[in-house]
């Protein structure tokens, strides 16, 4: 799990790795809801983010809080 630097918001990433052997190269991060580069990672294919429904980021928010 990630948390944007920007707005806060955690999210998913998992990364996609090409079969082909690939030079390993920086990919980036980007927030899937306010598109801001949160990071670069180096990846044989690219990262993919994906949100968190509400309930998720609540818990997420709650387990932050708590410990
Ligand atoms: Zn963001």
């Amino acid at each position: 799990m990630e948390e944007c630097t920007k707005c806060g918001k955690p999210f998913k990433v998992s990364e996609h790795n090409l079969i082909m052997p690939g030079t390993k190269e920086k990919e980036p991060i980007n927030c899937p809801y306010c598109n801001h580069t949160v990071d670069k990672r180096t990846s044989n294919g690219w990262w993919d983010t994906s949100k968190l429904s509400d309930k998720e980021i609540e818990e997420y928010l709650k387990k932050k809080k708590g410990e």
